[in-house]
């Protein structure tokens, strides 16, 4: 057993995500030839750092925070990956995000490698001057792992554009000049991309629109949506699904969920959402718990909360017909061999959600020549490079008649694997 195996608990927790990607890669990887050294290889993150850091409350009491950075590859270019602030975060649920990010660059195109980080934090339990504290702290520790050419971080659960402003305003004045390169997903007003909040969300929906046409099921108002998680990539894809015709039947997020067999009106909810905190209460809408939401009546899922939602418990009560994941690692293996023997179509994270750091490439480039694009362009680019993704999974997973998860990991870990033997070992 490779160390790479071992929860960084010591114990095998069944739904641990870090398993749930080694168990994922290795159900890829036997569909290619590539030697046994490479393979091994590419199982282990290539840097971990952990951060333990104090933080002075608004009361004038300090605390300490942990936090981590982990760079699964650089193989393909710098590392790429979001900071996440919750208290769910621990070193083997950073280790399986940054390797998922490996895959998804590799598959999408980018030139860049994976990785992901985190705080041990609850986000909401901070006031916003403890959080610019916490963040510009976490930000300095972090300065020996990024720079515009070597790690470039972004927003992803618990963490936003105002997170963004503040790294990026520590590592300037750190180094003396403005470096907006150094992040992606900041405010537009300083080099931030146009699209770039709403990427993930349509990103999304682009690709369900592909996967409801191989699977014939259209036109657009005869199709029921549910969205587990109502936060940017939720929020977004009901916005934007909803503007192109479908029926968002369910929401859900943290306080619960809602669901009316006539659609809801997501401007509505979005406006409830942004008055109250939540979707709960929401009043032309039936409530329903997130675990409803999951086995509600609809044809389309959209998991796009946090990983591990769809176990081997519930799959058997999925009533959708097509899963695209906006969420990282949302499907336990377990659950994947339920929908397989169901013919249920599961479009995967890598793929489904490659939006966000899609855009975040546009973003870099921008910030780098200094030469800004407007949203058209930023969204016909998108769709380009999620259209192509989609087509070249769907022919890999023909070609190898496999599953669209096992398609777009391997196609990806190819191309690493390729990259990695054009390099060579070092020394
Ligand atoms: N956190 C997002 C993801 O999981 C975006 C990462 C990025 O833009 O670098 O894909």
């Amino acid at each position: 057993m490779v160390v790479a195996y071992q929860a960084s608990t010591g114990q095998q927790k069944i739904d641990n995500p870090y398993q749930i990607a080694l168990a994922q890669y290795d159900r890829a990887a036997k569909h290619l030839n590539f030697e046994e050294s490479i393979k091994e290889y590419l199982k282990y993150p290539q840097r971990e750092f952990t951060v333990n850091f104090p933080v002075r409350r608004d009361n004038g009491q300090v605390e300490m925070f942990t936090g981590y950075r982990v760079h699964h590859s650089t193989v393909l270019g710098p590392s790429k990956g979001g900071l996440r602030y919750s208290l769910a975060v621990d070193l083997d649920e950073v280790r399986a995000l940054a390797m998922w990010m490996t895959w998804k660059c590799a598959l999408v195109g980018l030139p860049y490698g994976g990785a992901k980080g985190g705080v041990v934090v609850e986000p909401k339990s901070l006031t916003t001057a403890e959080l610019e504290r916490l963040t510009r702290r976490y930000a300095s520790e972090l300065l020996p792992l990024i720079s515009p050419h070597s790690d470039i971080p972004a927003p992803d659960m618990g963490t936003n554009a105002q997170v963004m402003a503040w790294i990026m305003d520590t590592y300037s004045m750190t180094v003396g000049y403005s470096v907006p390169a150094i992040v992606t997903g900041k405010p537009i007003n300083i080099g931030g991309s146009q699209g770039r909040n709403e990427a993930t969300g349509r990103g999304v929906i682009i690709i369900m629109e592909e996967a409801l046409q191989q699977l014939n099921m259209y036109p657009a108002n005869d199709v029921r949506v549910a969205i587990q998680g109502f936060g940017n990539v939720g929020s977004h894809a009901a916005a934007y699904a909803h503007s192109l015709g479908y029926k968002i039947v369910a929401a859900s997020d943290v306080t619960g969920g809602v669901y009316s067999a006539n659609g809801l009106d997501i401007d509505k909810v979005r406006a409830y959402v942004q008055e109250t905190g939540g979707v709960r209460g929401y009043p032309e809408a039936d409530y329903i718990t997130n675990e409803e939401l999951i086995t509600c009546d609809c044809d389309v899922l959209v998991p796009a909360a946090m990983e591990g939602q769809l176990t081997e418990r519930n799959a058997p009560h999925v009533r959708a017909k097509l899963i695209v994941e906006g969420a990282n690692g949302p499907t336990t293996p377990g659950a994947d061999d339920v929908f397989n023997d169901r013919g249920i179509h599961v479009v995967p994270d890598i793929l489904a959600n490659a939006g966000g750091v899609v855009v975040s490439y546009f973003e870099w480039v921008q910030d780098l020549q200094s030469f800004f694009w407007d949203v058209d362009e930023v969204y016909r680019q998108l769709e380009r490079i999620m259209r192509k993704s989609y087509y070249a999974t769907e022919n890999t997973a023909e070609a190898h008649n496999v599953d669209m998860r096992t398609a777009a990991q391997l196609t990806a870990i190819q191309r690493v694997a390729d990259a990695v033997k054009t390099r060579g070992f070092y020394p």
